[in-house]
């Protein structure tokens, strides 16, 4: 299997849609599509902004198979809905990271108080499963762990983050990293 690479709506864990959009449509900017060629913080050529995609019925299957984490999880806030909050997060890399895609308009949206808190929370659970938790601006990342915030730089297609666990005298610590992916097996 061929990792998928982050930013982009294939790299979806696939939940289930609970919810309906709405007049949000905000994963048509902040994410890429492969299918499409579109980059990542930038508005689609097919995206009606607060209204929908032109191109519905035909649209890329990554399109069809997306769905955010506020769309799939009926525990997330209904109130944090993405249009309103700037900031689209999703379950990715098979369920290891969940990512906060950010509104490159607005970039310190993900420090806002409530979606900080909703980060650190997850961050503090992620902990305990080996699990990610990390910020695009872009791709530009930024792991958020339970005792700090690393700036990892810009991520690529082609590149992953990974965590690794460093004794202290304080006790294990986390310790993320942006490195190549491994070559594709045959
Ligand atoms: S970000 Fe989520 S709620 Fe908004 S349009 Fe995309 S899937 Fe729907
Ligand atoms: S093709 Fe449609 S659903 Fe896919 S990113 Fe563009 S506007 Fe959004």
């Amino acid at each position: 299997m061929t990792p998928t690479p982050p930013h982009t709506m294939a790299a979806d864990a696939g939940l289930a849609q609970t919810r309906a959009c709405g007049t949000c449509t905000l994963c048509c900017k902040v994410m890429a599509v492969q299918a499409l060629d579109k980059p990542i913080g930038a508005w689609c050529q097919h995206c009606v902004p607060g209204r929908g995609c032109k191109i519905h019925e035909t649209r890329p299957q990554e399109c069809r198979a997306f769905n955010c984490l506020w769309l799939g999880d009926p525990k997330f806030p209904e109130h944090l809905r993405p249009d309103r909050t700037k900031v689209v997060f999703v379950v990715e890399a098979g369920g290891g990271r969940i990512a906060a895609y950010v509104d490159p308009n607005v970039p310190a949206a993900w420090r806002q108080r409530e979606i900080y808190s909703v980060l650190k929370n997850l961050a503090v659970q992620a902990a305990q499963t080996r699990r990610q938790v990390v910020t695009f601006v872009k791709d530009a990342a930024t792991a958020i762990l339970p005792d700090r915030d690393v700036p990892l730089g810009p991520v690529h297609i082609g590149q992953q983050i990974i965590y690794s666990m460093r004794e202290t005298p304080d006790g294990p610590r986390i310790e993320p990293r942006v490195e190549p992916l491994p070559p594709a097996s045959a």
